[in-house]
């Protein structure tokens, strides 16, 4: 059962083949016997999730059941969960239980699927390798020496292992992508406001996304069409139609216009990932689709714009961590400053405290025009940069990460962490949607090409990546460690 995609395992359940009960069982039992290895959850929701799936049976039996009825999944842990831990892979939050569901959560347990629990990340979903986690790092299934990318890396390893079908994650500048393509399986960033963020744990308010993550680009149309849509209570949430993004899964490539952006092949670009990409590119070729060079002029400033904007946005959204409020808070305070500065001091991590600190100082006064108003204008010409290539292609290819996923403990360096976003980040300043499909190999870590669309284009990228996973098997691939311990 661990093998087979979301749509399968829709199929196997109408078909009566198993029941939801027997499934959930199968999939708790695998994390169970495996997850001590990977560490790929931080909560499992055991008890909850066997009576939903009794409540899925039953639904079922009285002929009500819908097409994501039934269905496991996991949660990255930024999801408010009503009644669960939200840790966000901070000791911060170590204790926190969300008195409500974020509103993803909520679409999701009323079109049937059941949670099986809360997945690993990086604290605050600040990081790239998921070793900044509270909860220690994640091992990638494909080689438990390598990180599985940050900071859906629980998710994304999840679902690699076979230990869950799908999984939601979060993208602040490549969060879904990177793991996505570091662990060998499908991952959708969407537009920004596409997905209500009511309920997730605020990173970066102006980039931060929810999307799916699963073994198909079928399955990620399935989960979209859930998620997404307005909701009055995010306010950047936006009023749009949620088309069923599966309509357009077959249409045909032909006539297609990819643009291949020339700095996203130069320096720094593994030559072993860039000839995976290169060879899914000619696949879409022999499709009918045609090929071009195209130009992202200002690439290179996306990281600093990035690592400027993010951690300002992020030291005003971590100032409600006071200890006073909710979160973790310090034995024994002498005064006010003294519970506000032991309990931010013991409960965050390094890297958080680090981009606290980032964002601290470009936003104060002497140095708000020099970094964070100079970012916001770098940001909209990466943006005019995106706007500018779509006029002439439909979609741009290339990989989502330079390397294959290191390995654990490589990176020590948080500037070398933080170059390795160099082909995501651009993407969430601009607010379009990028998906990770899996392409091949280096060595046994899995390589991932990215596919950009403009605003809104997620039908689109999905019937691009759906007709790649037609003509290829990279997808259907299993990591050992997963197929040993079946
Ligand atoms: N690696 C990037 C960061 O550390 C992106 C993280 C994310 O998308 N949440 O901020």
């Amino acid at each position: 059962m661990h093998d087979k995609t979301l749509t399968e395992l829709a199929a196997a359940l109408a078909a009566g083949e198993f029941s939801s009960r027997e499934l959930t069982e199968s999939l708790l039992g695998r994390i169970e016997r495996l997850d001590g290895e990977l560490n790929s959850f931080i909560t499992v929701t055991a008890d909850q999730a066997l009576s939903a799936a009794d409540a899925a049976d039953a639904a079922r039996a009285k002929g009500d059941a819908g097409p994501l009825t039934g269905l496991p999944l996991a949660l990255k842990d930024i999801f408010c969960t009503q009644g669960v831990r939200t840790s966000c892979g901070s000791k911060m939050l170590d204790t926190f239980v969300s008195p409500y569901d974020a509103t993803v959560v909520e679409k999701l347990a009323a079109a049937g699927t059941i949670s099986l629990g809360k997945t690993n990340m990086d604290e605050f979903a600040m990081g790239s390798s998921n070793e900044n986690s509270f909860y220690g790092p994640v091992k990638n299934p494909w080689d438990l020496s390598a990180v599985p990318g940050g900071s859906s890396g629980g998710s994304a390893a999840a679902v690699a292992a076979g230990l869950v079908p799908a999984a939601l994650g979060t993208d602040t500048g490549g969060s879904i992508r990177q793991p996505a393509a570091f662990c060998g399986i499908t991952g959708l960033k969407p537009t920004y406001g596409r997905v209500s963020r009511y309920g997730m744990v605020a990173y970066a308010s102006s980039l931060d996304q929810a999307g799916p993550m699963a073994r198909s680009a079928e399955d990620c149309a399935l989960l979209l069409g859930t998620i997404a849509g307005h909701d009055l209570r995010d306010s950047t949430s936006v009023a749009r139609g949620v088309p069923d993004y599966r309509d357009e899964l077959e249409a045909s490539l032909s006539g297609l216009k990819i643009g291949l952006p020339k700095e996203y092949f130069g320096d720094g670009l593994d030559p072993e990932v860039e000839t995976a990409v290169r060879d899914a590119i000619k696949v879409y070729e022999s499709m009918g689709a045609s090929i071009r060079e195209v130009s992202l002029p200002h690439t290179d400033l996306a990281i600093p714009a990035y690592y400027v904007i993010a951690p300002a946005e992020a030291s005003s959204n971590l100032s409600r961590y006071d200890g006073v409020r909710f979160g973790h808070r310090c034995e024994n305070p002498a005064d006010l400053i003294d519970l506000y500065k032991r309990s931010r001091a013991e409960g965050f991590g390094e890297e958080v405290k680090r981009r606290i600190l980032i964002g601290t100082h470009t936003l104060s006064e002497g140095f708000f025009d020099a970094y964070y108003k100079k970012a916001q204008q770098v940001r909209r010409l990466i943006r005019q940069d995106f706007l500018d290539a779509f006029e002439d292609v439909d979609v741009l290819m290339g990989p989502a990460s330079p390397t294959p996923a290191f390995d654990l403990g490589a990176k020590k360096d948080p500037v070398s962490m933080y170059l390795q976003d160099i082909y995501t980040i651009a993407i969430n300043l601009a607010g379009i949607p990028g998906i990770s499909v899996p392409a091949g190999f280096v060595g046994n870590r899995p390589v991932g090409l990215q596919i950009l669309g403009p605003h809104f284009a997620e039908q689109q990228l999905l019937n691009v990546a759906h007709q790649f996973q037609q003509a290829t098997d990279w997808h259907r691939r299993q990591p050992a460690f997963g197929k040993e311990n079946a």
